[in-house]
């Protein structure tokens, strides 16, 4: 039985019902400068459910407590909760243990947590880390901090004028200097979709481990990590429908065991003295200090909202919408699209002749239409392409075709104003 808001039609393609699914997004229905707010900026933080606010409240308004150490009622709820949020992570990633689901604040965290304490261990000078040219810069810096650490080298594979990885380069690249592998798996900048169960088989081939940074993945395709065979798999809750503050590394059971600690504290321990310190199994090892437990409860329900409703019927919609909206932008004179590749996610970059991306910005704005201008935290792409900055409309399954023609109108009139 389908979901009750996907409908599924003779040809077989599940459509979904939108206006109802908009209907669970409280902050969608607010005018922002006298019109209705159309977000398209959900690369940066999707908006969240009502299921998902009301997990985050009902933890905070029922069962606040700190978990693990408590004996009491409230902290064994709290507990509780915590921990099936785990198992609800692993389930939907398809990890094969919760020992490999490690909380964290995000993917910067997560990505930061490998570079820091698998890479310390495991680097040294004459190895090398790949990237691509068009990763975030959390998925660049940590590399460079843990290269100059250790003495190891960074490798970038380059990228063509789609903004596609080069994928001979990033073959030739590979050798038996590598040792780690860490690519985006949709670029925030680009929407690019890369062909990482190839990459992650590529990197295997020749004894390297693989990173995947799967923030912008989450939100709007279905992923196994055993399926794609990643080492580690990073993800963010918040641009998934979850909460800030919360995010997940998966790691491969045995690396995990084999890494030491990042972060000491608290929870991170079975027994300390001045003598040592006998370190937690997995998960608990990796997860110092008192969690984001109201986040990771937050993250579950935004996880449980998503399968429910459907992630082939989000890629599906997206996939129309983002069509759509890329034919419509191409009928702004002037306008050129940052990011072509064959395979896409629901961004669209661009720059606009004689106009800022920034001045796009504010006065998109104006007409209630959110989308973001800058360098989307990935420099490297923007010097690539021979620009200071694009305009970005990212999209999500609760946006329409009449909200991109709310950017389309707008963006005219910022044609005139500047033209
Ligand atoms: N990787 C990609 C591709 C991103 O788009 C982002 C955020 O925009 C990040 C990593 C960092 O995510 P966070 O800031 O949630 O840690």
């Amino acid at each position: 039985m389908s979901a009750p808001h996907v409908q599924t039609p003779a040809n077989g393609t599940p459509a979904l019902d939108v206006a109802r699914l908009r209907e669970d997004f409280p902050v969608l229905h607010q005018q922002v400068n006298g019109k209705p707010l159309v977000y398209l900026d959900n690369a940066a933080t999707a908006q969240k459910p009502a299921a998902v606010i009301e997990a985050i409240s009902r933890y905070y308004r029922e069962d606040n407590s700190n978990v693990h150490r408590g004996v009491h009622t409230l902290s064994e709820r709290a507990t509780a909760a915590y921990e099936g949020a785990r198992e609800t992570l692993r389930e939907f990633l398809n990890a094969a243990s919760t020992k490999e689901i490690i909380f964290t604040r995000g993917t910067t965290e997560a990505i930061n947590l490998v570079a820091q304490a698998w890479g310390r261990a495991n680097l040294g000078p004459g190895d090398e880390v790949l990237i691509t040219h068009m990763e975030h810069h959390s998925n660049i810096v940590p590399w460079q901090l843990v290269c100059e650490q250790t003495g190891a080298t960074l490798r970038v594979a380059p990228i063509n004028a789609r903004g596609e990885v080069e994928m001979d380069e990033f073959e030739r690249l590979l050798g038996e200097r590598t040792k780690l592998v860490a690519v985006g798996h949709v670029s925030n900048a680009l929407g690019t979709i890369n062909p990482v169960a190839r990459m992650i088989e590529l990197a295997h081939a020749h004894d390297a481990l693989a990173l995947v940074d799967g923030a912008q993945a989450m939100p709007h395709m279905a992923v196994d990590v055993r399926a794609l065979g990643a080492d580690f798999y990073a993800l963010s809750g918040h641009k998934m429908f979850g909460p800030t503050g919360i995010g997940v590394l998966y790691g491969c059971e045995a690396l995990l065991a084999a890494m030491p600690p990042w972060q000491g504290g608290g929870d991170m321990i079975k027994a300390v003295s001045f003598d040592g310190t006998v370190y937690s199994d997995l998960p608990y090892k990796f997860e110092a200090g008192t969690p984001h437990i109201a986040g990771a409860i937050g993250l579950a329900a935004a996880v449980d909202y998503l399968a429910g409703v459907g992630r082939e019927a989000i890629a599906a919609y997206e996939a129309d919408l983002l069509a759509y909206t890329e034919a419509r932008l191409g009928e702004i004179e002037g306008l050129r699209l940052i990011g072509t590749a064959e395979n896409k996610a629901a961004v669209a970059s661009f720059v606009l002749d004689g106009v800022h991306a920034h001045d796009l910005g504010t006065i998109v704005d104006h007409h209630g239409v959110a989308i973001r201008a800058g360098h989307h935290c990935a420099m490297p792409v923007m010097e690539f392409f021979g620009v200071a900055a694009t305009a970005r409309a990212s999209l999500a399954f609760y946006n329409t075709r009449e909200e991109i023609d709310a950017l389309v109108a707008a963006l005219h009139e910022a044609r005139e104003i500047f033209g």
